[in-house]
């Protein structure tokens, strides 16, 4: 199982959020069939969800949605509290060759565009309060900067975020992925914020790290270097759609009798397939006539 541990550095100054996600993006990559290049991408939001979903607070759901103005046109990942993740993307085939460093030049596909991130809560307590939302334009293209851009200039947390999603030429086509981000608490010496810096810079490949073998603390380990810290906090991370037969159900219902009365006489059934999955639910037409009922 896929993990996210948190650790506090420097006497508080710092909080490092750090996740193995290679399971989670295998799933999601899996589901949507997207291209080397979109996979990159697609892996790179949902851990950056994963990690932002556990640092900040008051939502119940918390989504990031890049509307992008590249072939990819835009990515979606959803994170809860719990660790359960799931998203999808546009045009899960927009896909682009490498970069000069060898890396899937994720930018291409992505181009510039807006970055949001959107809260909702109360949905425990069937209160549904108005979502939270901030945005930013897309500075970078290739994921992790721009989720330091947010957290700097919508949270007021100068962070420092890695994202990386190592792809396979075949199954399974994600070799390793995972994330950390480096958050500065308020009043944070400067000093402090440059030894993290010069760490950073000459760090070794977070995704060479992860295949190897690394997990989440030596991920924190690796950013903070010489700097003391402890692990304060872990939890398990999974794809996870919440959809369901019965919310399916809910949806058809909702288009109307007259709609599922059409579906019922004219196509003889119904499917609906789940945006954030692909699961499909197929519903036959004695369904459709118990549903027709219902309604
Ligand atoms: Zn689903």
């Amino acid at each position: 199982m896929d993990k996210l541990e948190i650790g506090i550095g420097g006497d508080g100054q710092v909080r490092v959020l750090a996740a193995i996600t290679t399971e989670t993006v295998t799933e999601g990559v899996r589901r949507h069939s997207t291209s080397p290049t979109a996979s990159a991408a697609f892996g790179r939001v949902l851990t950056g969800s994963a990690l932002l979903a556990a640092s900040l607070k008051d939502f119940d759901r918390l989504t990031v949605r890049i509307d992008a103005e590249g072939p990819i046109r835009g990515i979606v990942g959803e994170a809860d509290r719990a660790g359960n993740v799931r998203g999808y993307v546009r045009n899960p085939l927009a896909d682009a060759g490498v970069t000069s460093d060898g890396k899937l030049d994720v930018r291409s596909i992505v181009g510039s565009g807006m970055f949001y991130v959107i809260r909702e809560s109360g949905f425990d307590v069937g209160l549904r309060k108005d979502p939270y939302i901030g945005s930013v334009p897309i500075i970078s293209g290739e994921i992790a900067e721009d989720f330091a851009h947010y957290l700097f200039r919508s949270e007021q947390i100068p962070s420092a975020v890695l994202l990386g999603v190592l792809i396979n030429n075949q199954e399974p086509f994600v070799a390793a992925s995972g994330g950390v981000m480096v958050q500065m608490m308020p009043g944070a010496n400067e000093h402090l914020v440059t030894m993290i810096e010069d760490t950073i810079r000459r760090a070794p490949h977070l995704t060479s790290c992860i295949n190897e073998g690394a997990g989440p603390s030596d991920l924190v380990s690796m950013v903070l270097g010489e700097i003391p810290f402890e692990m304060v906090d872990s939890r398990d991370v999974e794809f996870k759609c919440g959809c369901s037969p019965e919310k399916a159900e809910t949806l058809i219902a909702g288009l109307g009798k007259d709609e599922v009365d059409s579906m019922l006489k004219e196509d003889k059934g119904a499917v609906m397939n789940c945006g954030f999955c692909r699961e499909e639910f197929v519903f036959d037409e004695t369904q459709l006539a118990g549903l027709l009922e219902r309604i």
